[in-house]
């Protein structure tokens, strides 16, 4: 079977995801045949460098031994058991592991990300019950924030594109101005514009506390906005407002958490901890659908009770699946053994001084970088730029998808000194010919 076959054979029984379907007969899909580190490789033996970790999730390369046989020993025990009226080592180590991580000792289990936020939201809404204070049903969040596309978890995002067909099924909920520092007036501070946008979630929250009952945020990076980046010091103040106010704040890491901004969790560069923090993604390594919702104990104590109904009862089948726990216990392993994020600190300087021509470019604003993302906007982008865009760069041995006019890298932790120049000297290339 070669790449053609593949091709007619995905179109004809693949919905694939995000997709416009008939959009596949210009730009059809990458038939990948394995992994190997930071490559993809096709059925031709063509190799593209992974530089967005397929879709923000792989952190040490494809077809990683360490995750592999972590992944293979955990097969010859068990693969799968029910999480409801049974327990395995993998899921308990792993949830001790997150707690001092993270400083929030109960996790709660699904299978992706937006099971994550569904849950956060059910769980904040239902503590607010338990507490006696059942009108606490509101959601805020921010303009173009990305937080999941089931139902619930599509009510507090803010992407048209996704959210406006679903209009008339979605539940309200609220949003206030981004701090994204694309948008602050000319000259403005990161730190300046922060504070100017979260005097809008201080105004909504003196008002609305009582109806609310949390707040959900990407912290440090909005991603699927185009990763959108802003000052800690929004998160730092949002902390104070969200106890002032006595409402709930939810911390999505799906896509920032494990390493991504610089520190293990985004948050910690606000010096805050937050009521739920939603972790996905990176979780496994990019192995196996995994995500994780952990809690404080106060909030945990309140649904602690005789009844039933006080309890949180939402699961889904695959809820704690110790292949997948494994594989994150062996991401955990590689974190501390590799002092990866240290590591990822020189490497991230290095990429950094790779792009400066990037960022010097006439054709480019908004040059941006937190942690391991990087992310540009091209100015005067025709219509199709981002198709072509990926089109032009996977001729090159790159696989970069941008979002709109926003060009960013957001690579394995694996990646070396000559991929760093292959993604620089390709994207170069790419600008000159625009
Ligand atoms: C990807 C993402 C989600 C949704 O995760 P899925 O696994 O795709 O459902 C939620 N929030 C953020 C910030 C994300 O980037």
């Amino acid at each position: 079977m070669d790449n053609a076959d593949w091709l007619n054979r995905t179109r004809a029984s693949v919905w694939h995801p995000c997709t416009q379907m008939k959009h596949l007969e210009q730009t059809p899909p990458l038939p990948v045949a394995r992994g190997e580190g930071p490559w993809l490789i096709d059925h031709d033996g063509r190799r593209y460098l992974d530089a967005i970790s397929s879709w923000w999730v792989n952190l040490f390369g494809h077809a990683n031994p360490r995750i592999n046989a972590a992944i293979v020993d955990q097969l010859g025990r068990i693969a799968h058991v029910m999480l409801a009226g049974c327990t395995h080592a993998p899921v308990v180590e792993l949830s001790e592991r997150l707690a001092r991580l993270s400083g929030l000792s109960h996790a709660f289990y699904a299978s992706d990300g937006a099971s994550a936020t569904e849950i956060a939201l059910k769980m904040s809404f239902h503590f607010w019950r338990n507490r006696g204070r059942p009108h606490k049903t509101g959601f805020v969040s921010l303009q173009n924030g990305y937080h999941g596309e089931t139902l619930g978890a599509l009510s507090v995002t803010d992407v048209a594109l996704f959210k406006d067909t679903y209009a008339p099924l979605l539940r309200q909920s609220h949003q206030v101005i981004s701090p994204d520092w694309r948008l602050a007036d000319e000259g403005e501070s990161a730190e300046t514009y922060a504070w100017r946008a979260i005097a809008q979630m201080e105004d909504f929250l003196a008002e609305c506390a009582d109806t609310t009952a949390a707040v959900i945020v990407e912290p440090l990076v909005q991603g699927a906005a185009g990763m959108a980046m802003y000052h800690p010091i929004y998160l730092t103040r949002l902390r104070e407002l969200c106890d002032k106010h006595e409402v709930h704040l939810i911390a999505d890491e799906i896509a920032v958490g494990f390493g991504r901004t610089g520190t293990l969790f985004a948050c910690e560069q606000a010096g805050i901890r937050p009521d739920f923090l939603c972790l996905s993604k990176g979780i496994t390594g990019g192995y196996l659908p995994l995500s994780c919702v952990l809690t404080r104990d106060d909030i945990y104590a309140a649904f602690y009770a005789d009844s039933s109904a006080r309890g949180f009862l939402h699961s889904h089948s695959y809820t704690g699946n110790p292949l997948a726990c494994r594989a994150a216990l062996a991401v955990l392993d590689i974190f501390e053994a590799d002092h990866v994020l240290v590591r990822n600190r020189s490497k991230a300087a290095r990429f950094s001084e790779l792009l400066a021509p990037i960022a010097a470019h006439p054709c480019v604003s908004h040059f941006r970088n937190t942690g391991m993302i990087w992310a540009f906007d091209v100015k005067h982008a025709a219509p199709g730029f981002s198709a072509r865009f990926h089109q032009q760069a996977l001729a090159q041995g790159l696989f970069i998808r941008p979002i709109g006019n926003t060009v960013y890298f957001m690579p394995p932790y694996v990646i070396e000194e000559a991929e760093m120049r292959l993604m620089a000297d390709v994207t170069l290339n790419l600008l000159q010919t625009l």
